[in-house]
């Protein structure tokens, strides 16, 4: 994500300078979410079955599993997860609940589960299997459950023109070293971890709906007021959609990805079209090549500059003007850069923020270098994240970087420690070992780490490989 306390910055600094779909068993040991959902445009409710096929992939023998119901955290007013000074940004007509309601669960489709809802808002779902699960079996299990979409401009909620489908089906926890992580939805950062699966969405929608998601269409069918899209992806940590009856459509080809552009001024969802093609041939040059099919950059009500899903990017709406023509650039290449870091890479965004924040932050530096030159980017990155930093660390104590989201005070803290702390180790780190082998650790990170979890340690674990040398001193000192 990027907030808006950016936004101030940046304007600052440019002023002056289910028919084909089928899962792939047996092929692959990922979980795989099939889901039937109808979306009801009048009530703002989405409601359908979701069928989980699961296998357990480690060594401990699983009694349970747990599932994350986000929708919940929006249910009353006084636990929403949003600072006191964006609850009337975030809900600008008011408040009204969001939540999700399960009606029942069954083991393939027949034998009714035992389960719970608890947890801080109760936005945790515990399954208690039929029996144990040890390595190597699957279950499957679907879910009733129905969605009430609030009236909120975030990821989870809508506004004048768009709706945003973030975060809103039941999802596995992660199980990981520690166990499961259970966090609750944090007012502060992306709190969000999750693992890799494959996803059949079979979505039904008013007829003139326009749909953007994760994922690619792979058949789409009207029938009176109705169109039913068949939506396949796969390796995606997430599942997300915006949706408009007044979207236009771009799109472009970008080595062999397409991009698109959803939007509602020309002018601007064209040059939004721009930046994300842009910075995806960067980032494949860069990086790596990016796995999927396709891309999609959304003009959102969104009131928080831009949030990252799989294969698509939330961008507040407010950012399609001529003033704020570089913050929406910048935005784009600040969520396109999430794609690689967070959606390809992944890593607990509760826990260990810094790690895809400050990369993505700084890739994004990156992204002015290639295209603005060294002069622009350094005069960049002097201003909004060292010069940004530097005036924080006079008035605040310098923390450690790897802290849960809970233990951050508020946005300055988060977006100083997170963001800029963040992208300034990476600017030492590429000062220390060079240009050259700074891009093996890109490529290296990438390909180790591609469709799965990584840590801190990891990380520092593949500047060492490819430095040969012992940088655990250099982290230490910088992220405690
Ligand atoms: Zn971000």
């Amino acid at each position: 994500m990027r907030g808006k306390k950016f936004i101030l910055i940046a304007t600052a600094v440019i002023i002056t300078a289910l028919a084909v779909y089928f899962a792939p068993f047996g092929k692959t040991n990922l979980t795989t979410y099939i889901m039937d959902v109808k979306y009801d445009d009048t009530n703002k409710v989405i409601s359908g079955l979701e069928t989980v096929d699961f296998i357990n992939t480690d060594d401990t023998v699983l009694n349970q599993l747990y599932l994350h119901l986000y929708p919940n955290a929006f249910k009353e007013k006084d636990k929403i997860p949003f600072t006191k000074e964006e609850v009337e940004l975030a809900y600008p007509y008011g408040f009204k609940p969001g939540y999700i309601d399960i009606k029942n669960i069954t083991f393939e489709g027949k034998k009714m589960a035992s389960y719970k809802i608890e947890g801080e808002s109760q936005q945790i779902l515990r399954i208690q299997l039929p029996e144990k699960l040890s390595k190597g079996n699957r279950i499957k299990f679907t879910i009733d459950f129905k969605v009430q979409l609030p009236p909120a401009t975030g990821r989870f909620g809508y506004g004048e023109k768009t709706v945003q489908v973030a975060n809103w089906y039941p999802i596995l926890s992660v199980y990981d070293k520690k166990g499961w992580n259970n966090d609750p939805y944090y007012a502060l950062g992306d709190p969000f971890y999750s693992d890799v699966s494959n996803y059949n969405v079979k979505l039904t929608v008013p007829r003139n709906m326009v749909v953007a998601s994760t994922g690619m269409v792979k058949d789409e069918k009207i029938y009176n007021n109705q169109k039913t899209i068949m939506i396949n992806a796969e390796n995606v940590r997430d599942f997300a959609m915006v949706m408009s009856p007044d979207f236009k459509v771009a799109e472009t080809d970008i080595d062999g990805i397409k991009v698109k552009s959803y939007y509602f001024n020309d002018e601007y969802g064209t040059k939004a079209l721009k930046f994300a093609k842009d910075a995806v041939k960067f980032y494949n040059e860069f990086i790596g090549k990016y796995p999927y099919k396709q891309y999609s950059v959304v003009q959102s009500d969104f009131y928080l500059g831009g949030m990252e899903y799989p294969n698509l990017v939330m961008i507040s709406k407010s950012l399609y003007t001529k003033n704020n023509i570089f913050n929406l650039e910048y935005v784009i290449a600040h969520e396109t850069a999430h794609q690689w870091w967070y959606g390809i890479v992944g890593n607990n965004e509760v826990k260990e923020a810094w790690l895809d924040e400050g990369l993505t932050e700084y890739t994004t530096i990156m992204y002015i270098e290639r295209y603005y030159g060294k002069a622009a980017a350094e005069s960049l990155y002097n201003y909004i994240i060292s010069g940004e930093f530097n005036k924080y660390i006079k008035v605040n104590k310098d923390e450690s970087m790897i802290k849960t989201l809970g233990q951050f005070k508020g946005w300055n803290e988060y977006t100083n420690i997170v963001y800029n702390k963040g992208a300034m180790v990476f600017h030492q780190l590429r000062g220390l070992i060079g240009e050259k082998k700074f891009k093996e650790v890109m490529n290296k990170y990438y390909d180790e780490y591609k469709y799965k979890n990584a840590t801190t340690e990891d990380f520092i674990d593949v500047v060492d490989s490819v430095t040969g040398k012992d940088t655990g001193g250099f982290f230490q000192e910088w992220l405690n």
